[in-house]
C-alpha cells in the first residue's frame, strides 16, 4: 500500500476530447487509484495551443465526471481554471527557468528551412524577440539530439513550449508517476534530460509508464483535428449527448466489462 503515489490527467485542450483521451484518462486512473492506491492531480496544458476555446476545457471536466474518474486536487471548473490554474499565469515563472538552463539560444530559422538546412543561430548571438524567433536548447545528449533535435524552449509567441512548462508543473506538482501515451517517449527523454541540467530530483526519481495508443477501425491514428464523418463518432461529448456510458467506452474500446479493463 502507498498512499504516496501521485499522478495526473494533462489534457491539451485545443479540441473537444475523444476515445483516445478516454483510453488515456483511464489508463491514469486503473495504474494510480486502483491499482496503487494513489491520488490523481487535474492539470489542463493550455499554454501549447492558440486553439484553446472554453468548451473544450469545459469538455475535460465533463469528460472527467462522465468517466467516473475522481480528481484530488487540480482546478475544479472553468472558472476556477481560468482564475488559478492557467498556465499564462505563470507565464513570467517559466520563464525565469531559462536563466537556469545552460547552452539555449536564439533561433531565426523557419521550419521549412530547417527541413533543408542545419541550423546555423547557435554562434550568432542573436536577442530573443516575440513574434520574431525562438529560443531552443543545444541538446548535448546523443539519443535526445537524434529524435528531437535542439528542441525549443520558448517559442516564437512568447509561451514556453510544451516541453518546458509541463516539465516545470510536474516538479511542482511533485508528480512521481507520469503515465502516457507512447506518442510521448521522445518528449519524456527530452524532458528528462532538462530535469537533470536543472538539477531535479523530483522528475529524475519520477516512475514512468507509456501506453499504447488506440487507433480507428481502418487502423490511423486518432486525433483532434480530424473532423471526418468517422471521427465524429470517436468524439466523446457526442458519445455521452447519444447516452452512452462508461461501460459503452470501455465496449468502444474493445473491452467487455470494468472488470475486464482492470485486469487488463
Ligand atoms: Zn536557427
Amino acid at each position: 500500500m502507498n498512499q504516496s503515489i501521485k499522478s495526473r490527467i494533462a489534457p491539451t485542450p485545443s479540441g473537444f476530447l475523444h476515445l483516445g483521451n478516454a483510453y488515456n484518462f483511464l489508463v491514469i486512473y486503473r495504474e494510480t487509484v486502483i491499482k496503487r492506491e494513489g491520488k490523481l492531480h487535474l492539470r489542463i496544458d493550455d499554454s501549447d495551443s492558440g486553439r484553446v476555446r472554453d468548451e473544450y476545457i469545459s469538455d475535460v471536466f465533463d469528460t472527467l465526471k462522465w468517466l467516473e474518474i475522481p480528481i484530488e486536487s487540480g482546478p475544479k471548473n472553468l472558472e476556477d481554471f481560468k482564475t488559478n490554474y492557467s498556465q499564462y499565469l505563470k507565464k513570467d515563472y517559466y520563464k525565469s527557468f531559462l536563466k537556469k538552463l545552460p547552452d539555449c539560444y536564439v533561433c531565426e530559422c523557419s521550419r521549412s528551412f530547417l527541413k533543408e538546412n542545419n541550423c546555423p543561430c547557435f554562434k550568432k548571438d542573436y536577442s530573443y524577440e516575440p513574434g520574431k524567433n525562438a529560443i531552443r536548447h543545444k541538446v548535448k545528449n546523443e539519443e535526445v539530439f537524434k529524435k528531437m533535435g535542439d528542441f525549443i524552449i520558448w517559442r516564437k509567441d512568447d509561451l514556453p513550449s510544451y516541453q518546458l512548462a509541463s516539465l516545470i508543473d510536474d516538479i511542482d506538482e511533485k508528480i512521481n508517476l507520469i503515465i502516457r501515451g507512447e506518442d510521448l517517449i521522445d518528449s519524456t527523454k527530452a524532458q528528462f534530460y532538462l530535469a537533470e541540467l536543472l538539477n531535479d530530483k523530483i522528475y529524475t526519481s519520477c516512475s514512468f509508464l507509456h501506453h499504447p495508443l488506440i487507433k480507428t477501425e481502418n487502423g490511423e491514428k486518432i486525433s483532434k483535428s480530424q473532423n471526418s464523418e468517422n471521427e465524429t463518432s470517436l468524439i466523446l461529448k457526442n458519445l455521452r449527448a447519444n447516452g452512452t456510458d462508461r461501460d459503452g467506452v470501455l465496449k468502444k474500446l474493445g473491452f467487455s466489462s470494468w472488470e475486464h479493463f482492470l485486469n487488463s
